[in-house]
């Protein structure tokens, strides 16, 4: 079940007159509370860590609540890096896990101080021809077939991401003969998924892992990695992941595997986005049109360039009409945009309470992955990023873009 739009009608018409729709909008007191929930999940844990998937809400305003929440960062670009470090994420509180990495974002990482997370053998010498080694670093391992991948990693052994088994061992073997003394282990095999059970099998896989490292090479990892990818229930009938099962479950693996193998102290972090912000976000969009043909359409002042992943993913995003909460559904409407692709539509043959010219409509986890792979195709600007802050204010951390912000980087001179 999405989480509930936390703004009054009558409130959110008083923001959209000084913000005009369409905007994303997040919930601070949520997102904090929500990520106090993940720490204590594994409260147990020696030094648990959560770095913020950057990419997921690229904002600094929302990085800097992850910064005060003990949070650091994920970064797998140049920018991410600089957005990192504008929010004071400083050191290895920052892990880049970059793949088919340039130079430069590899340099970035090791000014910043930052965790290098590698994803391929290659990029032992890569690194150390092009930047430096960093005080501690860490591979993305990925398993290759027999275990279970998800809809949008898919199988691991068709995904470009991470090390092979054979390849890891040696890699830690070459790093530390190269003079590195500090190791992690990564993994990410899953993404938005539900199931508690998929963690605690990642976990008991890397767990095995970095056993076998120790024994194999006598290297003692300092952490391991799960990755994201805890999934959020989008569609009205899913349950959210159970944190402190997940944390419970992941403490029997730990108690049964690392602990009689001595190598108790190994710190777990994790890498999550969507679950972090997901819900806490919401793209609100006013309707300017309804087309009746063969299919009813409702023409909102949103597009697909707000918010990809109903386009991109075929993904369910719940929809609300503002103030007909709780009238009956009972119309039928695709609701669309105004790109020039059949897809860019929010919703198909959605059930909805009759729609009027000019309602508000909210569109549902949209914190995560939403206003991020916003685009500019066919001409359409990004909207703006409204933030309500934990005493019922509004502040806007980022503007919606203009057409000179779209022509910026034009250089048309008519003779
Ligand atoms: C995208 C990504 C994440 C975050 O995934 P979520 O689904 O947002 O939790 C974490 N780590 C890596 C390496 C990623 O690419």
């Amino acid at each position: 079940m999405p989480t509930k739009f936390p703004i009054s009608k009558s409130r959110l018409e008083e923001i959209i007159r000084e913000y005009p729709t369409p905007f994303h909008i997040y919930d601070e007191a949520a997102i904090r509370s929500n990520l106090r929930r993940l720490f204590k999940a594994f409260s147990w844990a020696p030094d648990f860590r959560e770095h913020f998937a950057v990419k997921a809400t690229p904002n600094p305003y929302i990085l800097e609540i992850m910064r005060e929440e003990g949070a650091g960062a994920d970064c797998s670009s140049l920018a991410e890096l600089c957005l990192a470090e504008m929010a004071g994420i400083k050191g290895e509180k920052i892990m880049l896990t970059s793949n088919d990495t340039p130079a430069d974002e590899f340099q970035k990482a090791r000014e910043l101080g930052a965790i290098i997370n590698l994803d391929d053998i290659s990029h032992i010498d890569y690194l150390e021809k092009n930047a430096s080694f960093p005080d501690c670093l860490s591979f993305r391992y990925n398993p290759g077939a027999g275990v279970a991948g998800n809809d949008i990693i898919g199988k691991p052994e068709e995904a470009k991401y991470g090390l092979m088994h054979g390849q890891l061992l040696q890699a830690y073997k070459i790093a530390r003969e190269k003079g590195v003394k500090r190791f992690g282990l990564h993994c990410m095999v899953i993404s938005n998924e539900l199931h508690a059970e998929s963690f605690i099998n990642t976990a008991r896989l890397m767990f095995n892992t970095a056993v076998e490292i120790y024994e194999k090479l006598g290297i003692r990892l300092e952490f391991v990695n799960l990755g994201g990818g805890i999934g959020i229930p989008y569609h009205p009938e899913e349950k959210p992941v159970d944190l402190e099962f997940v944390g419970e479950g992941i403490k029997k693996v730990y108690d049964e595997i690392i602990v009689p193998a001595g190598l108790d102290g190994l710190a777990i972090a994790m890498e999550s986005g969507r679950a972090v912000t997901g819900p806490y976000g919401y793209l609100v969009a006013t309707v300017l049109h309804e087309k009746k043909t063969y299919k009813d359409y409702i023409g909102l002042d949103a597009c697909m360039a707000n918010l990809m992943r109903p386009a991109m993913y075929g993904a369910y995003h719940h929809i609300t009409v503002v103030g007909k909460e709780n009238d009956t559904c009972d119309h039928v409407y695709d609701v669309t945009g105004s790109l020039c692709e059949n897809n860019d539509k929010f919703a198909i043959d959605r059930w909805l309470p009759e729609i009027s010219i000019g309602d508000r409509l909210v569109i549902y986890d949209a914190g995560a992955h939403g206003h991020a792979m916003g685009f500019n195709y066919n001409g359409k600007l990004r909207s703006a990023e409204l933030l309500l802050k934990e005493d019922g204010s509004v502040k806007m951390i980022r503007r919606a873009e203009t057409l000179d912000d779209y022509f910026a980087t034009l250089d048309f001179k008519k003779v």
